[in-house]
């Protein structure tokens, strides 16, 4: 069996709806469908969570209501029949009804995560009408009673296959699975969610705990392009990714992918295919276990983090200087991206600044501290192994221009990757695809 993720873009109107639906009933086979929320939905709801945190019901319930009539114009489009319709009409109306009832409530991050989860909520159940106006055998799967996480916040996968198996045991004989992306438990039993741009995940996790033949992520373009396309002009698409190298991608920037979907289609061995809902019928991009040699596939970027350098004359032949260091930021439960070291300190970047105070105070006791804010991390993958003579240099020779404050190269045969300031970017990203593309 395989499964397919749609974007938001993919179901953001009544039309994509509809392509969708034939798109994934025209083969006749039996498929789990994940779907995000209509696009502009979900940051809809951030902006009415933004209001009810600064106490200002008036804002979200202009927010609510605007979103509200926008959802009643799709309902009115997407359908032939008046009793589905106002069947979906009436569900539509309760949703919001509930969205209007938190205006009334002491609000938290848990009223917040609910508010969320009703984006992808509300497009499954339409999308389900739908497909069964059309008179297909199609079953609407509760994500919350599927996909759980666990005290660590990851996705707890014994619970998602026990789950998964026994719904599909309990419900056989549907064409198509309807199922929410993004949505999930907490191991409290609460509404919680994969993070922005979960959907992939939730597709990835399902995919890997029922062992699918494929994943299928759709989106808006047509594929993983070899730089980022918000950033360089003439992106072509990559046709082939190695697991390693589109976890890689997907961890420091490529928003194509949730940062950390690709790991449990790796473990479980199953390909992960990228694919444009806009043109269905372009290649695309295959995930899979082959690792092709002597080629340079794609650039990636993540802004945001902040380098942290020590620098220490202890360091100097002391054993057990960097396991203190590390254990500073595992006891403030902060991961390290990108590490370099030399005789007298250690630079690292980490991206959650949560305890970035406690974390520099604790340092300070091995050394002098240097903090950098807005660093971006540049990552190139592709076969970059020490064998494969002379592409380290000309990554390196791409930036003779541009302030280097990192490099790592070395920890994977697959990457090499620079830590530039955030504000050059732009000209890091065009530099890398005029070097190693044209
Ligand atoms: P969806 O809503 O379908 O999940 P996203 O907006 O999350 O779609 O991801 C698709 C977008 O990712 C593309 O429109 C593109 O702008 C962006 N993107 C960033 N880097 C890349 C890349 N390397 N290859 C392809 N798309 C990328
Ligand atoms: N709807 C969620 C978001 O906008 C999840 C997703 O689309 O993947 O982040
Ligand atoms: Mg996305």
């Amino acid at each position: 069996m395989k499964v397919l993720k749609f974007g938001g873009t993919s179901v953001g109107s009544p039309q994509r709806m509809q392509d969708v639906s034939k798109l994934i009933t025209e083969d006749g086979e039996v498929k789990i469908v994940v779907l995000s929320a209509m696009s502009g939905t979900t940051n809809s709801l951030v902006e009415i969570s933004g209001y009810l945190y600064k106490k200002n019901p008036e804002g979200a319930n202009t927010i609510i209501n605007q979103l509200e009539q926008k959802y009643v114009e799709h309902i009115n489009a997407l359908y032939r029949t008046e009793e589905v319709k106002r069947k979906t009409l009436e569900f539509l109306h309760e949703e919001f009804d509930y969205l209007r009832s938190f205006t009334k409530v002491h609000f938290t991050s848990f009223e917040e995560k609910v508010i969320l989860a009703q984006g992808e909520i509300i497009s499954t159940n339409m999308v389900t009408n739908y497909l069964q106006e059309c008179g297909i055998k199609a079953f609407l799967v509760n994500a919350l009673d599927i996909i759980r996480t666990d005290k660590n916040a990851e996705p707890d996968m014994n619970y998602i296959k026990e789950k998964i198996t026994k719904m599909l045991e309990n419900n056989a004989g549907y064409q198509i699975y309807v199922t929410q992306g993004f949505i999930c438990r907490n191991a409290y039993g609460e509404i919680d969610n994969l993070l922005r741009g979960g959907s992939d995940y939730s597709a990835c996790l399902i995919g890997a705990a029922i062992q699918a033949e494929e994943i299928q992520i759709w989106t808006d373009i047509d594929g993983m392009h070899n730089n980022d396309p918000r950033y360089v002009d003439h992106t072509e698409p990559v046709r082939q990714l190695y697991f390693e190298e589109a976890a890689e991608l997907a961890y420091f920037g490529a928003k194509i992918l949730h940062p950390t979907c690709i790991q449990p289609a790796k473990f479980a061995r199953v390909p992960v295919r990228l694919l444009n809902t806009m043109d269905p019928t372009a290649p695309g991009t295959i995930i899979n276990n082959d690792f092709q040699r002597g080629t340079i596939k794609a650039v990636a970027a993540r802004d945001g983090n902040i380098c942290i350098q020590i620098n220490s004359s202890r360091m100097l032949l002391a054993y057990g200087f960097l396991r203190k260091v590390f254990e500073i930021f595992e006891t403030y439960k902060t991961s390290i991206d990108m590490v370099c070291t030399s005789e007298v300190g250690v630079s690292v970047t980490i991206d959650n600044r949560n305890h970035l105070a406690d974390i520099i105070n604790e340092l300070k006791k091995y050394g002098t501290v240097n903090v950098e804010e807005d660093m971006c991390i540049i990552c190139v993958v592709g076969d970059l192994a020490s064998d494969n003579i002379g592409f380290e240099t000309k990554v390196c020779m791409a930036l003779k221009d541009i302030p280097v404050r990192m490099i790592s190269y070395g920890g994977s045969p697959h990457n090499i990757s620079f830590v530039v300031k955030d504000a050059n970017k732009k000209q890091t990203l065009q530099a890398l695809s005029d070097t190693l593309f044209k």
